[in-house]
């Protein structure tokens, strides 16, 4: 009995997913002639949010809900206890490799992104391939800001920009201009104020993306949830590059050489090969 019932379901679930299909291909097949050079645009978007959620993504494990208004609205999220987000499809948001401000506590509350100096008018780029959740403007805080969630799970959040230029539900490839720095919102000077987010929990910047020189930190980053309510803190890994020092490489991740030794099983005298992964935390 059981068993037939698991067999309905299954061919129903699989007649749904026909269904489906069935109804994107008419979709795409009603976009076809006409007006050449619209519809074709039109068509070319149906394709590409189509194969966008065809994606078999990691982000579609943890979010249950589309919200294009609040940033941080997760009601019924359920924080993994570890997930592993690959950052290898990144693009750097900006050509800045100047951080005007960490994250962190700042002036008695928290600063839950990094900072980065970019001029009025530079192109801002989406981080990784993504759809696009919010496009707002917040007076007091954010100023004009956009919000992408990614299939590797993050979020990523754009702020102070001049000029926003996607909209809600775009779908953007890494890399892809998504607006123009500023200086709108809570803002002296124009910057880029850049946050890395997982169902809302900040993750800092830091761990994710080295702006100074223009590349990610590792190739994944293994989220952990953190045992308090402060928020994620997680294993940090650095790859090791020329010129790196053990102490250099503390200062960069906040950590210090006997806890890298510690962690690597390695002393303070061993030397350092340009592409080994340490872990620093
Ligand atoms: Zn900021």
């Amino acid at each position: 009995m059981e068993i037939t019932r698991t067999i309905k379901k299954l061919l129903l679930g699989l007649a749904a997913v026909t269904a489906i299909s069935a109804t994107a291909q008419d979709k795409l097949a009603m976009q076809a002639p006409t007006d050449k050079t619209l519809k074709s645009i039109e068509a070319l978007k149906l394709q590409k949010s189509l194969a966008y959620e065809d994606l078999d993504m990691p982000a579609s494990q943890l979010y249950t809900t589309w919200e294009t208004e609040r940033v941080h609205y997760y009601p019924n999220a359920i924080i993994p206890d570890s997930f592993r987000i690959d950052l290898s499809g990144y693009y750097m948001p900006t050509e800045s490799r100047k951080i005007t401000s960490n994250y962190g506590y700042r002036r008695g509350r928290m600063h839950k992104g990094l900072d980065v100096k970019v001029y009025i008018g530079d192109t801002i780029r989406s981080a990784f391939d993504g759809k696009v959740r919010i496009v707002q403007y917040e007076r007091r805080g954010y100023g004009k800001y956009v919000v992408i969630r990614h299939p590797n799970g993050l979020e990523t959040v754009y702020g102070h920009l001049s000029k926003q230029i996607v909209k809600p539900g775009d779908i953007v490839k890494a890399g892809e201009p998504i607006g123009l720095g500023g200086n709108t919102g809570r803002s002296t000077g124009s910057h880029l104020h850049f946050e890395t987010r997982l169902l809302g929990i900040a993750i800092n910047p830091k761990y994710l993306f080295d702006f100074e020189n223009q590349d990610i930190v590792c190739d994944s980053y293994l989220f952990k949830k953190a045992k308090s309510s402060a928020g994620g803190s997680g294993i940090v890994y650095h790859r090791v590059r020329k010129g790196d020092s053990l102490s250099r490489i503390a200062a960069k991740t906040g950590s210090t050489v006997s806890k890298i030794c510690k962690l690597n099983g390695i002393t303070k005298n061993t030397i350092l090969r340009p592409g080994q992964v340490l872990r620093c935390f």
